[in-house]
């Protein structure tokens, strides 16, 4: 049986980001991905946003990682070409009422130490974007984009490069904590031509992303349940993809489930609208019982009145490993913690948005986690 130092579970941002930074200091460092490739699922399934940290509550998991995930992200792209831009955006409202919500959020980003945060109004809202309608906005200027998918295989290209083991086609089917290590088994291959492995690993890192709870009840029983939430996607096309410079968002929604529909600016000058937030019956429903674009042109309006149906296009979606079930109050926090029982597994469970930006500060602080362990 092979012996690895530590075996992470899951090839998307997270683990790969995590593959990184161990492989700085240890030796046999094992990642395993199911899928025939890494980063097929949420990781190549998101907005691209570098967030700022803006709207976690302070001193939340979110609210730490993602700060220095926002600097960390940038200066990793930087050093390892993956496509960004430090974009900025804005938070607009469309009354006085929302104005007023714009000063709390502002003082919010302001506690969780987000720099250059500044209230605007409508005269200097069309200046910035001169189709975007609005009564007030808040500036966010270290808000940025990337390629994600780039930024999942640059992590793992460095990772590769310090020694780490990325293995593809390979999915974990049950974990046995025995002599000191934990055993894993391994289903290598698709469903018609497999073959079972295991690999004895002294620490596991679970960043099986909409899974995770499924991999951590391999130990057993244990208190975590993701539900997904789909956000679906409308694409900009013709002149009227220019429309929009930056980043323009609305005032997060009340429902606490997405940060309101909104308009992106890609790396490949395309824009997004959306995403869309509604839990949907299973893992791997992308697409069934997609919304119509009219529903996207009408949130659209209020943003950016000229707009559309006709200038929409359905586009990709992806899933939110949510952690609250339909209903259930409040944002939950990520979960970056040591088995209830196993304390050699890290389960990474919950890490919905700003996952992506915060990938680089999670890794560091489960390389700390991990060198309590070995
Ligand atoms: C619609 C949407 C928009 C978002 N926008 C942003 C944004 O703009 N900015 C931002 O910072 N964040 C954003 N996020 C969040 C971000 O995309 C995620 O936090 C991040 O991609 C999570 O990465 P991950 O590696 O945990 O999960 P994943 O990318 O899902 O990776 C987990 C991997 O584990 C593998 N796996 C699962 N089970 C097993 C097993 N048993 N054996 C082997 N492999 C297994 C899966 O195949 C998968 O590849 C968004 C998310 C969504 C859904």
């Amino acid at each position: 049986m092979d012996q690895a130092n530590v075996l992470i579970v899951g090839g998307g941002v997270i683990g790969c980001a995590v593959a990184e930074a161990l492989s700085r200091k240890w030796t046999d460092v094992f990642l395993v991905e199911q899928n025939p490739k890494l980063g097929m699922a949420t990781s190549s399934r998101n907005s691209g946003v570098i967030h700022s940290g803006l709207y976690y509550p302070k001193n939340s998991w979110k609210a730490k990682l993602c700060l220095a995930g926002n600097r960390m992200t940038k200066e990793f792209c930087a050093r390892h070409n993956v496509a960004h831009r430090t974009t900025g955006k804005l938070v607009v409202a469309q009354d006085a009422q929302e104005a007023g919500e714009l000063e709390a959020l502002k003082k919010r980003g302001e506690d969780n130490g987000v720099e250059g945060l500044r209230l605007i109004d409508a005269a200097e809202i069309r200046v910035k974007e001169p189709h975007v309608s609005g009564y007030a906005a808040l500036e966010v200027p270290s808000t940025g984009i990337c390629v994600a998918e780039e930024l999942v295989h640059a992590y793992a290209r460095v990772a590769e490069g310090q020694g780490a083991n990325l293995v593809n086609h390979a999915k974990v089917t049950a974990l046995d904590p025995k002599n000191g290590a934990i055993e894993v088994r391994l289903r290598i291959g698709d469903e018609e031509v497999s073959e079972e492995e295991s690999i004895a690993a002294r620490c596991l890192v679970n960043a099986a992303g909409l899974y995770a709870d499924e991999v951590a009840g391999l130990l057993g029983p244990r208190p975590w349940k993701i539900y997904p939430v789909r956000g679906e996607y409308c694409e900009i096309r013709g002149p009227k993809a220019q429309w929009v410079r930056g980043l323009v968002y609305p005032m997060p929604h009340h429902d606490q489930l997405t940060l309101g529909v909104h308009f992106t600016t890609t790396m490949w000058g395309t824009t997004l609208l959306g995403p869309t937030a509604a839990y949907v019956d299973g893992k791997d429903n992308y697409e069934r019982g997609r919304l119509e674009i009219a529903e996207f042109a009408k949130d659209a309006k209020t943003l950016l009145p000229e707009i559309e149906e006709a200038d929409l296009q359905l586009a990709y979606t992806g899933l939110r490993p949510k952690l609250k079930a339909p209903g259930e109050a409040g944002v939950a926090d990520f979960v970056i913690e040591a088995d209830p029982e196993v304390s050699r597994a890290i389960h990474l469970i919950g890490i919905e948005s700003p996952g992506l930006t915060a990938a680089g500060a999670i890794a560091a602080h489960v390389a700390e986690l991990v060198s309590r362990i070995l």
